[in-house]
């Protein structure tokens, strides 16, 4: 029931120079369905490489990425866009939604992307909505909502296509600790609701301490 599962993951860049920088050494990290963990770590110790790793934006030096049982090592550039498409949802530090589209739409089009029938990319998007308490505003466009609003659609666009791995990078980063709360709430309610994996890096250590389980990256190493 592992959703993600990397092995000996390790990837460094050169910059150009000789020697290479170790960003991830050897890393072996697991999430479960239904499971939330925490990835937390400093600035510039890893972790959006770890998290692109593990949604197939790049691919390690070495090791393996298992997502939802499948072997990606070495599969062509298609399949893992689609596995991409597929399995996995993102969440960054601002929410990049499409500015001239309502909250709804932004929730409607990655599924009408994924050839969902309009009627029911719609229904999905208002219970999506609905349920991180952004529903009456759902056809405001984002630069009418406030940024913690802007966070919760951000979080139901991640969940449009119905994903089995949710990766968040600093979710709540630019938002102050009240509205982080509350965010992060709703994004509880959200994992809960559907049974899926979330490996979500933060940190913040109080909301990190609420996830179900808690990972550390330092040097290169998960502890
Ligand atoms: P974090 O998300 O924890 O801040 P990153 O994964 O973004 O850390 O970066 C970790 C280290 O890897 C940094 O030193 C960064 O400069 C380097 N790095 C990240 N991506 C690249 C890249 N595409 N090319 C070269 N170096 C990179
Ligand atoms: P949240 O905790 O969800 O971020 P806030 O307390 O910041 O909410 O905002 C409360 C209400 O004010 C929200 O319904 C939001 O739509 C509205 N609001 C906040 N910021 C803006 C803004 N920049 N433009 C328009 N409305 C805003």
């Amino acid at each position: 029931d592992k959703v993600l599962r990397l092995s000996g993951v390790s990837k460094g860049y050169n910059h150009g120079l000789p020697t290479e920088v170790q960003v991830l050494r050897g890393v072996d990290l697991s999430v479960a369905a239904g499971e939330i963990v925490a990835l937390v770590a400093p600035s510039g110790a890893g972790k959006s490489t770890l998290l692109h790793i593990a949604g197939l934006l790049d691919t390690p030096d070495t090791g393996r990425v298992e997502i939802a049982g499948e072997d990606m090592t070495g599969v062509p550039d298609r399949r893992r866009t689609a596995v991409r498409r597929e399995a996995v949802g993102f969440v960054y530090q601002f929410h990049h939604l499409l500015p001239e589209f309502t909250a709804a739409e932004n929730i409607v089009l990655p599924q009408l992307a994924n050839g969902a029938p309009r009627r029911e990319a719609e229904a999905r998007a208002a219970t999506l909505l609905d349920s991180v308490g952004v529903g009456p505003r759902a056809t405001h466009r984002p630069a009418a909502l406030s940024g913690g609003e802007q966070q919760r659609v951000a979080f139901c666009r991640a969940m449009a296509n119905a994903p089995k791995l949710l990766l968040a990078d600093e979710p709540t980063g630019n938002l102050d600790p009240e509205t982080s709360d509350r965010v992060f709430a709703a994004l509880m309610h959200l994992v809960r609701d559907t049974g899926l994996a979330a490996l979500i890096a933060t940190h913040n250590l109080e909301l990190a301490a609420r996830m179900d389980r808690q990972v550390a990256l330092d040097q290169g190493v998960l502890a």
